[in-house]
């Protein structure tokens, strides 16, 4: 089972992602292949993020599933944490994800 704090994080980064790219929830959740429902219970913490939904934001924003889950990998781009334990590292963790997802569209 995900933790619920890595859980936490994939949260703020759908969140901050779906902003940044400025989606409304129904369009994004539609380019998902989810229900805006789904996809508001996930970014509110309410529900952990199915593998499905971690490979479909995985595609959608270019960061590899590893750096979601905070996993060292050799992909190009990636972040790896450990277990947060506040809610700082749990923002900071989202934020750096973030950036991994601003630069994949730069390139
Ligand atoms: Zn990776």
């Amino acid at each position: 089972m995900l933790s619920k704090a890595r859980a936490n994080i994939i949260s703020r980064f759908i969140y901050l992602y779906r902003h940044e790219k400025m989606l409304k929830q129904e369009v994004f959740a539609a380019e998902l292949g989810i229900s805006r429902a789904s996809l508001s219970l996930v970014e509110d913490g309410k529900r952990l993020p199915s593998l499905d939904l971690m490979l479909k934001l995985s595609d959608h924003s270019g960061v590899c599933v590893c750096s979601l889950l905070g996993r060292p990998c050799s992909h190009l781009h990636h972040v790896s944490f450990h277990e947060p334990v506040s809610q700082q590292e749990i923002v900071s963790a989202a934020e750096e994800l973030l950036a991994i997802a601003g630069k994949r569209l730069i390139l």
